[in-house]
């Protein structure tokens, strides 16, 4: 099934030379440089389903899938459809029309903390956006989040934990000012305990705890039990926000999202990927007293020019109506399970080490020995192991995440041949490392 045995470069070489000189590192955003792997990056020509195909012409399955948005796979007819038939009527007005409503209602109605919504263009927006409402709900100046946990590139999330344990952040990035850094307390993922040291310290200054219910930008982490229920009831207790970072999880690991599949409801929820249905999309939303402080209702000020693009608003539209269709999560969930067990048992055979982690339809697997749990854990992970063995399934035309470190998505358009042939191939890879 897989054709590209070989990978050819020569044209994305150039163009990627080309790319280089007029665009920072020749990439709109730092991970589709391939760096950590070394490798001349994939230069996307053009996708349908599960496929993609490079500027020279190599074709893959594709588990990126534009990090997450693409549940459908790439191209889905319907999507196309309605994406075509906005732009036809008008590709942007800044005023109201009636689609925004239809995706507001449809996410409402699905997530039951979500008593309305705000459209924003991406999920660094939506976090930045709950993070101020929930600081001016609160009158509270600090956040509480989990290392390894990622929430978009804006300045007071880009911090990491300072030396020690419950202090406030430090910059994790040249331009971050050390004060707006400050405003963030950052402990260990799964740890109940260090969240309860950490309010114990700072509580009555907390604003909000900001989660990913499921951590995706260390691989797939899933939350141990108890773990969001105990910050469910820490921040209750202490009069904080507890904020669910669903930008990836959201209409991702089931219909209602992580707060659906753990049962915890948080007060407030950010989206974006799927509920653009691949187009640029963002939303914050949760508890109606909370959300009416938003302005124009209240005096916590946001806005977009773009906010409620109506092509974002047609693609989410009919991806979420498309995502209702009875069956759809339990395919994807026994598509990933297949994955999950030919990954794991491929290992078994070769005598590599190797975690999969999995969650619905994210998974990811890391060369360790060790359960992994948390960022720690994470970082376990042999990295020197992961370079050949991902040179190797991209020669054999399988596109993963090229870091150990993101999830791999499986979309209802990767078909059963599809992951037999993955398999497949990542049984190839994994003699790289024996060997
Ligand atoms: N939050 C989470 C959990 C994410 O995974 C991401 C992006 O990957 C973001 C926020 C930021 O979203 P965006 O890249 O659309 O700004």
């Amino acid at each position: 099934m897989i054709r590209n045995a070989g990978r050819r470069e020569k044209v994305t070489r150039m163009a990627f030379d080309e790319a280089k000189r007029f665009i920072p590192g020749g990439v709109n955003s730092p991970v589709r440089a391939f760096g950590s792997v070394g490798l001349t990056p994939v230069m996307a020509a053009c996708a349908k389903g599960a496929r993609l195909w490079d500027i020279d012409g190599n074709e893959y399955i594709d588990y990126i899938g534009s990090w997450g948005p693409l549940i459908l796979g790439h191209a889905h007819p319907s999507v196309v459809e309605a994406v075509r038939k906005a732009a036809g009527t008008g590709t942007s007005f800044g005023l109201t029309t009636l689609t925004e409503t239809g995706l507001a209602r449809l996410i409402c109605e699905r997530v039951p903390s979500v008593e309305m919504v705000r459209m924003v263009n991406s999920g660094t927006e939506a976090v930045m956006s709950a993070l101020r409402l929930a600081r001016g709900y609160t009158g509270r100046p600090l956040v509480l989040k989990f290392e390894g946990g990622y929430h978009g590139h804006a300045d007071d999330l880009l911090s990491r934990s300072g030396s020690g344990i419950a202090t406030l952040g430090l910059p994790d990035s040249i331009g971050v000012p050390e004060s707006v850094a400050a405003q963030t307390v950052t402990v260990p993922y799964n740890r109940l305990d260090e969240a309860r040291h950490a309010f114990e310290r700072f509580g009555e200054r907390i604003a909000a705890v900001i989660v990913e219910p499921v951590a995706g930008n260390m691989g797939v982490v899933p939350p141990q039990p108890g773990f969001l229920e105990g910050l469910r009831s820490l921040t209750s207790r202490y009069g904080s926000l507890l904020v669910f970072d669903e930008v990836m999880t959201g209409f991702r690991v089931g219909f209602r999202g992580a707060q659906g599949l753990y049962g915890v409801t948080p007060d407030l929820t950010c989206f974006g990927k799927i509920i653009g249905g691949g187009l640029p999309v963002g939303a914050y939303g949760g508890r109606r007293d909370i959300m009416e402080l938003v302005a124009p209702s209240g005096p916590i000020y946001q806005a977009g020019t773009l906010s409620g693009n109506p092509l974002a608003m047609a693609a989410g539209f009919m991806t979420l109506q498309l995502l209702a269709e009875p069956g759809v999560y339990d395919m994807l969930e026994r598509r990933a399970a297949r994955l999950e067990e030919g990954f794991a048992r491929n290992a078994e055979r070769a005598g590599v080490p190797l975690r999969v982690n999995r969650v619905g339809s994210m998974l990811c697997a890391y060369f360790t020995e060790r359960e992994v749990v948390d960022f720690e854990t994470v970082q376990s992970s042999d990295m020197q192991a992961f370079r050949p063995y991902y040179a190797k399934l991209l020669e054999l035309g399988v596109l993963t995440p090229p870091t150990p470190f993101e999830a791999m998505f499986v979309s209802a358009a990767h078909a059963e041949d599809e992951i037999e042939a993955t398999i497949r191939a990542q049984a190839d890879a994994l003699q790289t490392i024996q060997g």
